[in-house]
């Protein structure tokens, strides 16, 4: 494995200053920063052969298509999906979901079934189930979290019923860091023939994804939070769901043959990609999941987990500050409170010292109201962040509750 300077060589942003400091970036669960390699990438689509897919004759037409579909072949194997015919571009995780909201919901939901979601969720994996309900008259059902955050796997037995449709949870909380336990989850869901789909938008970088082994039915992630560039993101569903569900946009090459009679989709997976698609971003996606393999997904876990680690230890020290999301069983982010002093304020301190953290409700309101809070201090490590790193925080920290008190 590349040693640490050799790793942080490979961002170029992380020589950024901010108000004359190095930059300390603990924002990556908002968006993780790119390689040169993925930047080279884009660079290298758009000038030498950027060329709208699928449709010319032309050379570089042909090869932003293969390159395109190689970028498909590459998520493919990354998350061992089964066929290729299962990997959907989309804009991102967000946009996934809507799509199996949409589309799945078109399908297969009627008045009175139920969906069940937990308490940890984004709001990316809240509202668009929200308004198929509405839509279809459907239930939200909630499985709901302790207080070290985690599910309480009893409560999800219990709501789980013949009505359950679909479960569709987070394999990671984004707002705690909490890692949910999605086999055991879709296991309970299997023995009653339900359908699940996982939120991967905070799993997919943090260790070894294998959507076959996991056996979900769909799994959604973006391509900006592993490394990739933004606006691209993946949907994975399962060839069954994905042929008995209708497209959910309609448009150019998501058809087969269009008359004002009667128009025939394509095939998958292009049924559900429709219009000019973000071609530049797969490929630069693609690049990303190639880096990401070159270091190695074990050995990303395993520096994160020492980090996290390392971090715990260093904070656990200083008085007045709470963590929140204490389960054993967590990604490198540690979300926490300063005594009574609001997240904002902390967060503009540390911003004036370079550290980037974030604050507020992290899209997730419902579980700050679990534990009625209005928000958190998120610091979201990754592979590229170090123990010095930490402990310029810790003292940054140490400053925020000194000036405050
Ligand atoms: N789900 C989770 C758990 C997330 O953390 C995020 C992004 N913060 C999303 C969904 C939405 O991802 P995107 O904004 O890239 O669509």
């Amino acid at each position: 494995m590349k040693n640490i300077a050799e790793i942080r060589a490979d961002f170029p942003i992380l020589n950024t200053k901010v108000y004359g400091k190095p930059l300390v970036y603990f924002d990556n669960g908002a968006t993780t920063q790119k390689p040169q390699c993925v930047i080279d990438t884009m660079n290298e689509v758009y000038t030498t052969y950027n060329a709208n897919i699928h449709r010319g004759v032309h050379a570089i037409s042909d090869r932003a298509s293969e390159e395109y579909e190689k970028a498909r072949e590459k998520v493919r194997s990354f998350i061992n999906a089964d066929k290729r015919e299962e990997i959907v571009f989309t804009s991102g995780t967000t946009a996934s979901i809507n799509a199996v909201a949409f589309s799945f919901g078109e399908r297969f939901i009627k008045k009175g079934d139920e969906i069940i979601i937990s308490n940890l969720e984004h709001h990316a994996n809240i509202v668009p189930w929200q308004m198929m309900c509405d839509r279809k008259g459907a239930k939200l059902k909630i499985i709901p979290v302790n207080d070290n955050g985690e599910i309480i796997p009893e409560e999800y037995h219990k709501i789980l019923s013949a009505k359950t449709r679909l479960v569709a949870v987070t394999q990671v909380s984004n707002a705690l860091g909490t890692i949910l336990p999605v086999n055991e989850i879709i296991e309970a869901a299997h023995a009653m023939n339900i359908p699940v789909l996982i939120d991967g938008a905070q799993g997919i970088q943090h260790g070894v994804t294998d959507v076959e082994k996991l056996d979900c039915d769909f799994y959604a992630f973006s391509g900006h939070k592993i490394y990739g560039p933004t606006g691209i993101g993946v949907l994975y569903g399962k060839e069954k769901w994905l042929t008995d569900m209708p497209p959910y946009q309609g448009g150019g090459d998501m058809v087969e043959n269009v008359t004002f009679e009667k128009t025939t989709y394509n095939e998958l997976p292009f049924k559900f990609e429709a219009g000019t698609m973000n071609f530049p971003g797969a490929i630069g996606l693609g690049t990303a999941l190639d880096y990401v393999l070159s270091i190695g997904r074990e050995n990303i876990a395993a520096r994160e987990q020492e980090l996290l680690e390392y971090a715990a230890t260093r904070l656990a020290g200083i008085k007045g500050l709470k963590i929140y999301g204490n389960s054993p069983a967590k990604i490198s982010t540690i979300s926490f409170l300063l005594n009574n002093i609001h997240q904002y304020d902390t967060g503009m301190v540390l911003d004036k010292l370079g550290i980037a953290v974030r604050t507020g409700t992290h899209c997730a309101q419902p579980v700050m109201d679990r534990f009625g809070i209005d928000g958190t201090v998120r610091a979201s490590m990754c592979f590229y962040n170090t123990k010095e790193e930490i402990n310029i925080l810790g003292t940054g920290i140490e400053k925020v509750i000194s000036m405050f008190s």
